[in-house]
C-alpha cells in the first residue's frame, strides 16, 4: 500500500502531448477514479505509473520516494487491463501465479488459491481461459494482478468487455475486493458511471490535463468548466450559445463584456413544463424506465428535459410552456470557464 503522488508530469510523443503537466496526489488506501474521453492521455498515466514508460519530465514518488528511475518489475503495482491479457496456454491458477515465478516464494501456490477464493474463482483454477466466461476471466485478471500483494493497484477500463448487467456485479466485487485488501487503486475508465460510483474520488482529465477533481456531487452540481459540465451527466446538459433576447443574465461583471459571448447550461432534469415560460414544441418522447426524456423545439434552440414519470406526460408536436429556476443554470465564459455567481433567468414573453 502506497501514497503516490504525481508532479507535474508530461509525456511528449512525436505526434501529440499525451499528458501535459499533471500533479495528482493520491493517498494510501484511496481509491480513485481518472475519468476523459478517449485520447485524453489516461492509458499514458497509467504506463507511466506502473514503470513501462518513461515521463518526458516531472516526478513520479511512492511513499514520499522517487520511482521515475525504478524499473516495472521493481514498483510491485498490479495492472488490470480492458482486454484481460490472460495467457491462454495456461490454467487460471498459473495466471494467477504468474507475477510470484521469479520470486522466492515458498507458499506461491497458497498465496494464488487465497487470492483466487477473495475474487471468487476458488472452482475455476484448472480451467483455461478459453473455458471461462468475461466475467470469470475478469476475476481471474484481478487475482493476477493483487497475487504481489501490490503497493497500487491500476485498472484500465477493466469492464468495458463485459455486459451490461456483468459490469454492475463487477463494480461491486472490485470495490468489495480493493476496500478488503485497502490497497491503493487508480481506476481509468471513460464511463462516468463507473468512476462516480465506484471511486471516492474523480479526477476529470481532458486533453492531457485536468479539468477538475471531486467527488461525483462537485463534478455534476458544481462544474468549473464548460468540459466538464458537457461531460458529467446523462442525458446531457443543454448548452445555449450567446445571448439571447429570451434570456436575462445576472452575476457578469459589467466591464468584463462576456454578456454577448457566454454558453448557458441548464440540466435536463432541471426544465419544467409550467403554466408560463418559453413556448415549446415536442418533437421526441423517450420513455427510460422510471424516467422520460423529451426532446423540444424552442427559439433557443432544441432543449431535453428529463421528468420523474414513467408514463410519458407528453406527444409529439404538443405545444407546453418551459421554465426553470435561475439557481439551477449555470454561466461559462468564452474560454471555457464556469463564471461564479452568474445565472440566468427567463424573461416573460408576450403573447405566451
Ligand atoms: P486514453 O487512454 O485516455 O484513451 P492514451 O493515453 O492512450 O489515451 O493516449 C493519449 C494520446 O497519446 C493519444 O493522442 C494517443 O494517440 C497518443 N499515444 C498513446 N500511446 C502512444 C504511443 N505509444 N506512441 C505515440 N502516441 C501515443
Ligand atoms: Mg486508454
Amino acid at each position: 500500500m502506497a501514497t503516490v503522488e504525481l508532479k507535474n508530469i508530461r509525456k511528449a510523443w512525436a505526434t501529440a502531448m499525451a499528458v501535459d503537466g499533471l500533479d495528482l496526489t493520491i493517498s494510501d488506501g484511496e481509491f480513485v477514479a481518472i475519468l476523459g474521453p478517449s485520447g485524453c492521455g489516461k492509458s499514458t498515466t497509467l504506463f507511466m505509473l506502473s514503470g513501462v514508460y518513461l515521463p518526458t519530465s516531472g516526478d513520479i514518488l511512492f511513499d514520499g520516494s522517487r520511482v521515475n528511475d525504478v524499473e516495472a518489475r521493481h514498483r510491485n503495482v498490479g495492472i488490470v487491463f480492458q482486454s484481460y491479457a490472460l495467457y491462454p496456454h495456461m490454467s487460471a491458477l498459473q495466471n494467477i501465479m504468474f507475477p510470484l515465478r521469479f520470486q522466492k516464494v515458498p507458499d506461491a501456490e497458497t498465496r494464488a488459491r487465497e487470492m483466487a477464493d477473495l475474487v471468487q474463482v476458488g472452482e475455476l483454477l484448472d480451467r483455461r481461459p478459453s473455458e471461462l466466461s468475461g466475467g470469470q476471466q475478469q476475476r481471474i485478471a484481478l487475482a493476477r494482478a493483487l497475487v504481489k500483494r501490490p503497493n497500487l493497484l491500476l485498472l484500465d477500463e477493466p469492464l468495458s468487455n463485459l455486459d451490461a448487467t456483468l459490469r454492475l456485479t463487477m463494480r461491486a466485487e472490485i470495490r468489495r475486493i480493493t476496500h478488503e485488501l485497502g490497497v491503493t487503486t487508480i481506476l481509468v475508465t471513460h464511463d462516468q458511471l463507473e468512476a462516480t460510483t465506484m471511486a471516492d474520488r474523480v479526477i476529470c482529465m481532458n486533453a492531457g490535463r485536468i479539468e477538475q477533481e471531486g467527488s461525483a456531487e462537485d463534478l455534476y452540481l458544481r462544474p468549473r468548466t464548460l468540459f466538464v459540465a458537457g461531460f458529467i451527466g446523462s442525458p446531457p446538459i443543454n448548452l445555449i450559445e450567446g445571448k439571447r433576447p429570451e434570456l436575462k443574465l445576472s452575476g457578469i461583471p459589467v466591464q468584463s463584456g462576456l454578456e454577448d459571448s457566454v454558453t448557458i447550461g441548464i440540466r435536463p432534469e432541471m426544465l419544467k413544463a409550467a403554466d408560463h415560460g418559453l413556448p415549446a414544441t415536442v418533437s421526441y418522447v423517450e420513455p427510460m424506465g422510471r424516467e422520460t426524456l423529451t426532446t423540444v423545439d424552442t427559439v433557443i434552440g432544441p432543449l431535453r428535459m428529463l421528468e420523474a414519470v414513467a408514463v410519458p406526460r407528453w406527444r409529439r408536436d404538443e405545444q407546453i410552456l418551459l421554465n426553470f429556476d435561475a439557481e439551477d443554470s449555470m454561466v461559462f465564459d468564452t474560454s471555457g470557464k464556469r463564471i461564479d455567481g452568474a445565472n440566468v433567468r427567463l424573461l416573460e414573453i408576450p403573447g405566451a
